[in-house]
């Protein structure tokens, strides 16, 4: 769940995104969940980066020792995209399941117009968690439609040679395609390197994509400037220093932007670093607490139908009364992302 979060104005503008960039999104430390809450870090959405392709937000949620009690809270507009790490989550949504997230499976929730769920931790006590769970935009031609689930436990792999090679999750990379059901052109996929590795990952210079750190770390020829997301956010000149180079570990995510055929990484020691990308998103999206839509009205409207218990969202399977509210719409009027990279 995203906290409130209010764009920027509009009339900044948008930016030029066109072409390769080394932007780094260092992850900044969030509470979710309320009081009995974890600390989730979270890379996007970024005020200088709101979106790469469709994707749209990225957490990683541990590695922690957690007792994960999410209760059922409502999602428009967006897929949830749950790639564990390390420990089991217990998922129930209103069309109906109850399924135990676990590492190496895929999870895909397609909210459609509405959608509510709940996220557990197994037994009573504190469990060992970590989980990459992102959520990927849908286009205008889904975001009205029906709600899913899915789930996909044997993912293609692609090799990239040398020791080293991707679990395609989402979309496609090279000519290895996913399974999983997707609305827009994409690719998330998990890259594994063996210690010592030097390998060359096929892009595709149309689409944009970032890598962000899972276990160790990477090194990336970036090509290009390194540029620090928050200095450009407060438009202060680029912290460019001519690096060619960044590393990349569960601490940070790096935006390459477009017009790249490939990209260049390696691995000192074992690493997995999980990459991301797709097509430029048809929109500006708005984006505020478990909502992404197009408008501020809409996204009233969604607030109000969670508020009124109206069944837009469906009865999560196996739950009483329990649900987390809404909190409070900000006295401004919601205005989209837009690019300042
Ligand atoms: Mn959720």
């Amino acid at each position: 769940m995203t906290r409130l979060d209010v764009a920027p104005p509009a009339s900044e503008g948008p930016v030029d995104c066109d072409g390769p960039r080394a932007l780094v999104v260092e992850a900044r430390e969030v509470p979710l969940g309320g009081v009995r809450g974890m600390e989730v870090h979270r890379t996007l959405p970024h005020r200088a980066l709101p979106m790469v392709g469709a994707w749209c937000f990225l957490d990683r949620f541990g590695p922690q020792e957690t007792r994960m009690r999410v209760e059922p809270h409502p999602h428009i507009g967006l897929q949830t995209v749950t790639w564990p790490i390390v420990g089991e989550v217990r998922h129930r949504d209103a069309v109906g399941s109850d399924v135990i997230v676990r590492p190496g499976a895929l999870n895909l929730m397609t909210s459609g117009a509405g959608i509510a769920h709940s996220e557990y931790s197994l037994g009573d006590g504190p469990v060992a968690l970590d989980a990459l769970q992102l959520w990927v935009a849908l286009p205008e031609h889904r975001r009205h439609g029906t709600p899913a689930f899915e789930r996909h436990e044997d993912l293609p792999v692609l090799p990239l040679g040398h020791g080293a090679d991707a679990v395609v999750v989402m979309g496609e990379l090279g000519d290895v395609v996913s399974p999983a059901t997707v609305h827009t052109p994409i690719v998330g996929a998990e890259l594994r390197l063996a210690a010592g590795t030097r390998t060359r990952v096929p892009l595709r210079p149309d689409w944009e994509y970032a890598l962000v750190g899972m276990v160790g770390e990477v090194e990336l020829d970036t090509g290009v400037p390194v540029v620090d997301a928050d200095a450009a956010r407060r438009d202060a000149p680029p912290s460019s220093d001519g690096a060619a180079s960044v590393s990349v570990d569960a601490t940070r995510l790096v935006y390459l932007g477009t017009r790249r055929d490939h990209v260049e990484i390696s691995a000192a020691a074992d690493a997995r670093v999980f990459l991301l990308g797709g097509e430029p998103f048809e929109a500006d999206i708005v984006m505020w607490w478990n909502f992404v839509g197009r408008s501020h009205d809409e996204i009233v409207d969604a607030r109000e139908a969670w508020e009124a218990q109206a069944p837009r969202f469906g009865a999560v399977v196996d739950h009483g009364p329990e649900r987390i509210p809404a909190p409070p719409l900000p006295g401004v009027r919601l205005t989209p992302r837009r690019r300042r990279v």
